[in-house]
């Protein structure tokens, strides 16, 4: 029954892409033709395979089925009219206007930078894994370390759907969900809306777009992380862009490090500077080594297995490198902001 919908569906928009390319009668006689022919009809023959519904399927797709006939008879005949008209000098084609240009849709510039970020994990051997996005607190908090009551879960400004359930506050929750499906080795970066309880300004936003990483196999080192994250940022940004790695806390992984790059604006000449503060650096990646007691969680040895994790924000990455100072922008769906992007 769907499918049958479905081709009604379908005729429906053929049946109006081809009836304002008309031209003429012949033309006009061609469409009616196609869909109505007494023997040939597409939508004609429809008609005998309502029989290969169930009685209670019949009426609902029959009724479907006679309103698509009835409005291609009614369309057809207001266009029979319309060519019979004498033609108005109002509607003669001026030939010295300007064309009209047709604007085809494009990838919004968040996901295609998201794709930039892609292609550099797969060209690293990555894969890539997606996981929803109304999760459970055990695999957004309590699987990651976070116990319940944790002080380090405030840093995480959660949209609760019930006591249970949350929009996830960071993509981090897939790699748990990999862990119990998969034995190491795992190599992968998992990219995916997330949501926080934030007011927007021009550096937080209440959805924004993360990708994750995580590797896990044997003699995972803290180099393989420096050397992985240095090798993403030198293809990113470019080959000679000043990299460092700063200690920090994430329950999830210890020992935990923070990544700044060179302020992509002043690169650190300007002391007020708006988008590093005059620091000359700007953070782009949380990243460490996965804490043992996640391991444990998943029932992957902490003694045979190491690993490492990272994320970054989509958005706010794409800001630096594009140099935009406002990462709404990228949502208020201006056409002028958003085409210099799908040029490129
Ligand atoms: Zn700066």
């Amino acid at each position: 029954m769907i499918d049958l919908k479905h081709k009604i569906e379908e005729y429906r928009r053929t049946f109006n892409e081809d009836i304002v390319r008309v031209k003429d009668e012949k033309s006009l006689q061609e469409i009616r033709n196609f869909y109505l022919s007494r023997k040939r009809g597409c939508v004609t023959l429809l008609f005998d395979q309502l029989k290969e519904l169930t009685s209670e399927e019949r009426p609902e797709v029959g009724r479907y089925l006679n309103e698509l006939k009835d409005y291609i008879q009614a369309e057809l005949q207001n266009f029979k009219q319309e060519l019979s008209r004498p033609e108005e000098p109002s509607k003669r084609v001026d030939l010295t206007l300007p064309g009209r240009k047709k604007y085809w849709g494009a990838p919004h510039p968040i996901l295609l930078f998201q794709q930039e970020i892609e292609n550099i994990f797969l060209g690293m051997g990555f894969s890539i894994e997606e996981g929803p996005e109304i999760e459970t607190d055990y695999y957004n908090f309590e699987a990651l370390n976070f116990p319940p009551h944790h002080p380090a879960r405030d840093d995480w400004d959660t949209l609760y759907i019930n006591d249970d359930l949350l929009l996830r506050t960071h993509t981090s929750p897939v790699q748990i969900r990999v862990m119990e499906k998969r034995k190491p080795p795992i190599r992968i970066i998992i990219p995916g809306k997330v949501f926080r309880k934030e007011t927007p300004d021009p550096t937080h936003l209440p959805m924004f777009f993360q990708v994750e990483g995580l590797v896990v196999d044997h003699g995972i080192t803290f180099a393989h992380l420096k050397g992985n994250l240095e090798h993403f940022l030198r293809r990113l940004f470019s080959e000679k862009i000043k990299i460092r790695f700063r200690p920090s806390f994430f329950p999830f992984t210890e020992p935990s490090a923070e990544v700044d790059i060179e302020c992509t604006v002043c690169r650190g000449k300007d002391k007020e500077c708006r988008v590093c503060g005059g620091g000359g650096w700007i953070e782009i990646l949380g990243a460490g080594m996965v804490d043992p007691q996640v391991f444990k969680n998943v029932n992957i040895d902490p003694e045979r297995y190491s690993g490492f994790a990272f994320g970054l924000g989509v958005d706010r990455t794409a800001m630096f490198a594009y140099h935009i100072p406002d990462m709404r922008f990228f949502y208020e769906n201006d056409l002028r902001f958003i085409r210099q992007f799908s040029l490129k």
